[in-house]
């Protein structure tokens, strides 16, 4: 059992929770660090020890990209072994790329990294952002009473009432406070009065070897959103795009396509010519699962299932296998299975 003061590290991205009206245009632009921790006094009462790194230049989370994945990954791998937990404050807007794409640079996790933000800036009288960061720390700082060991043991988004699993959220909202949620995977832990973890969904990884960091990651992909009346052309154009080596396909219902001959044709030319095509549902719950005709089609091309992936997952999980150097046949291969508890086979 470990009963010294637990040790997290906060790494501040930026996003709205540290945001300050620009006095001059209106509009809210990121600010630094101690602004944002002023603004939260409680976090004393916690008695924790609490370091803290700041991006260079903290940035509203439609600039997030892989190089910042790649710094954020390689902050907490350099600091891996001298703190229990890990926050990572970040905008709404891209938190569940981040999520996904942290869960799987950060292979063989064993402590809680904790992504959190807030609908409204932490300045603000009815801000969400200091009960989001005070509840992330508390999640951080959360071990196993019988064990001591850390009670998540994964990249997590913790937003309003619900902790989620990374790779499995989506941002659901522009106005509430619970802005997030994981369509096809519970809540790792429910938020109210107390925290209440749901221990049958934690992750756990199958054994002790140390953390395997990934910081490769290859963006050349490219989302087709499918909608009634998609041309040709325009099919051709964007299984065409320059540089591409994975397509997804966001498809309708239960994994379906048009089943004309044009459409079938262009997939299978793609996989002849060494694209890797996933196939993912644009329905928010539920996954692929050839069950019509329509989505059998696609299958008999070549194009594989990626079952109840997010997009977020999805996209960010081929670029980890790109960037992982690794043949069409195993990124394949590796799409369709569970690598972090990302999908539902
Ligand atoms: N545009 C902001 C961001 O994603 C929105 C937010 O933080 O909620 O950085």
């Amino acid at each position: 059992m470990n009963n010294t003061k637990p040790n997290i590290l906060i790494i501040y991205t930026g996003g709205t929770i540290g945001m300050i009206e620009d006095e001059a245009t209106g509009t809210l632009r990121p600010f630094n660090f101690d602004h944002l921790i002023e603004n939260v006094p409680k976090i004393n009462k916690l008695g924790y020890d609490i370091s803290h790194i700041q991006f260079d230049e903290p940035i509203d989370s439609s600039d997030m990209d892989p190089e910042c994945w790649k710094q954020i990954a390689k902050c907490i791998s350099d600091s891996y072994a001298a703190y229990d937990g890990f926050v990572v404050l970040h905008g709404t807007d891209t938190m569940a790329y981040t999520a996904s794409a942290l869960s799987f640079m950060l292979g063989n996790l064993h402590k809680p990294v904790i992504i959190t933000g807030s609908q409204l800036p932490i300045g603000e009288v009815r801000t969400d952002g200091e009960e989001n960061l005070i509840t992330a720390l508390q999640i951080a700082a959360a071990r196993d009473a019988a064990t001591g060991e850390p009670m998540i043991q994964e990249v997590a988004i913790l937003f309003e009432n619900y902790l989620w699993r990374g790779n499995r959220s989506t941002k659901m909202s522009a106005d509430n406070f619970n802005a997030f949620k994981s369509n096809n995977y519970p809540p790792l832990a429910n938020i109210g009065l107390g925290i209440h973890f749901n221990n049958e969904a934690l992750w756990r990884t199958p054994s002790n070897r140390p953390l395997d960091l990934h910081l490769e990651l290859d963006p050349s992909v490219v989302i087709i959103d499918l909608f009634p009346g998609i041309t040709q052309s325009t099919l051709h154009h964007l299984l065409n795009t320059p540089g591409a080596k994975g397509i997804i396909l966001k498809t309708y219902g239960a994994g379906n396509a048009p089943t004309n001959d044009w459409f079938y044709q262009e997939m299978s030319d793609a996989i002849k010519r060494g694209l890797v095509v996933l196939n993912i549902t644009q329905c928010a719950n539920g996954g692929v699962n050839n069950r019509y005709y329509a989505g059998d089609r696609l299958a008999r091309a070549g194009v594989i299932s990626g079952y109840d992936m997010t997009g977020e997952a999805a996209v960010t999980k081929m670029m980890h296998l790109f960037g992982m150097g690794l043949s069409n046949k195993d990124v394949s291969k590796y799409l369709c299975c569970s690598l972090i508890g990302e999908i539902t086979v």
